[in-house]
């Protein structure tokens, strides 16, 4: 599939060519570990073991290298497990990182618990402000981790002007591009160094499956990626392959959707006498409403907000939704809410990424905008 076509096209055919064998017009699901070969080394399709690479996987990386506009694409597990295959692979004891001061609680839970444990620094920046960012570069800092929109105050960093400053500073720009999606955010033409998804959200889109990704254009990096993707073999397997690739044929329509509902909510949230505050990129008081304008197609589907009346009104508007299903996760058709304190960010209590106690987290799915906002309307009371 050449590089030349759309986002759509790409989405629907790069890696997707129909199966040699049997004409299948989508790729099979090759559930299978182990590979005949022809004599002694002898691969017929330069498949041998399934943790190396299997043929539904490598449809999935084929098209999210595409749509990513890189060079290599490689599929994980999870998220964090493409997280922690990035980690071991760039970073050695007394390396340092630069992670951002809003940020997913998993990944920040990763680097605090988990990776500092094998001797690797961190400190936290600002990443909307990249003087922020470079007053925390030191000697030894091999990566500077940004996440934009950010999770779950949907912060903004200007990716080309971090990007300078990483490459100044001799290290790599990795991007979680998860909140965006490569349909709305390229961060590789940005100057990014990574990509890093948690395809369980928008990519895969349909609440069904967990997975993540890694992207880079850099042929050595990829290299040393794919070396390490089989080394340590937290893997994509062939059916969550399958229906990652599936939920990926519709994202730029489902984007398209998010992103007008989000708007819609973003709006009525903000004259609601009950909101204290809104965060959404959309919204032209943002304070990098600008940036994102520049760097995104459309301002994505997650909505954030602060209530009248602390913790416990944010913790009631969350069980009062009816159409809005109360629960972790982002990015599926379906409206999600939550309350990222006691959630998704609780690993974040007392930390420079505490979030505020009152505020909720909406997936603003592709529903009927007006029923969306009936519920809200009602969640909210007067
Ligand atoms: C969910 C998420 C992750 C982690 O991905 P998993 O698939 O849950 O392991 C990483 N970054 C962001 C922004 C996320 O929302």
């Amino acid at each position: 599939m050449s590089d030349q076509h759309s986002f759509e096209t790409l989405a629907i055919h790069a890696g997707q060519e129909a199966d040699p064998l049997t004409g299948a017009v989508v790729p099979p699901i090759y559930q299978v570990s182990t590979y005949k070969q022809d004599g002694v080394g002898g691969l017929r399709g330069g498949y041998e073991y399934s943790r190396s690479a299997n043929p539904t996987r490598t449809a999935l990386e084929e098209n999210l290298a595409a749509l990513e506009g890189g060079r290599r694409g490689l599929a994980f597990a999870s998220g964090l497990a493409a997280e922690d295959t990035l980690l071991r692979t760039l970073l050695s004891p007394g390396d340092h990182v630069v992670i951002p001061n809003d940020a997913y609680g998993g990944t920040f839970r990763l680097f605090a618990k988990v990776i500092q444990r094998w001797g690797v620094e961190w400190s936290v920046a600002n990443t909307s402000d990249p003087a922020a960012v470079r007053a925390a570069v030191r000697p030894r800092t091999k990566v500077i981790w940004v996440e934009t929109p950010s999770n779950p105050l949907l912060g903004i960093t200007d990716i080309a002007a971090v990007a300078e400053v990483a490459h100044a500073a001799g290290a790599r720009l990795v991007v979680d591009n998860t909140f965006a999606s490569p349909y709305l955010q390229q961060p590789l033409s940005l100057g990014a160094d990574v990509v890093v998804h948690s395809t369980t959200k928008y990519v895969g889109g349909h609440s069904d499956v967990v997975g993540g990704a890694l992207v880079t254009a850099d042929a050595t990096l990829a290299e040393e990626l794919v070396y390490h993707q089989n080394a340590m073999g937290a893997v994509a397997g062939p059916f969550d392959s399958w229906l990652t690739l599936r939920g990926i044929k519709t994202l730029a329509v489902r984007m398209d959707r998010h992103s007008a509902n989000a708007a819609r909510v973003a709006e009525l949230l903000v004259s609601h006498p009950k909101v204290t505050k809104v965060y959404y990129p959309g919204l032209p008081e943002h304070e990098l409403h600008e940036v994102a304008a520049k760097q995104m197609k459309d301002f994505g589907g997650m909505v954030s907000f602060r209530v009248e009346g602390g913790e416990e009104a944010a913790v009631e508007v969350c069980n009062r939704t009816e159409l809005f299903t109360l629960g972790e996760s982002l990015g599926g058709v379906e409206s999600l809410i939550e309350h990222p304190g006691r959630m998704t960010h609780a690993s974040t209590a007392g930390s420079a990424l505490e979030v505020p106690a009152d505020l909720v987290r909406l997936s603003v799915g592709i529903e009927s905008v007006d029923d969306l906002l009936a519920d809200l309307t009602q969640a909210l009371g007067k």
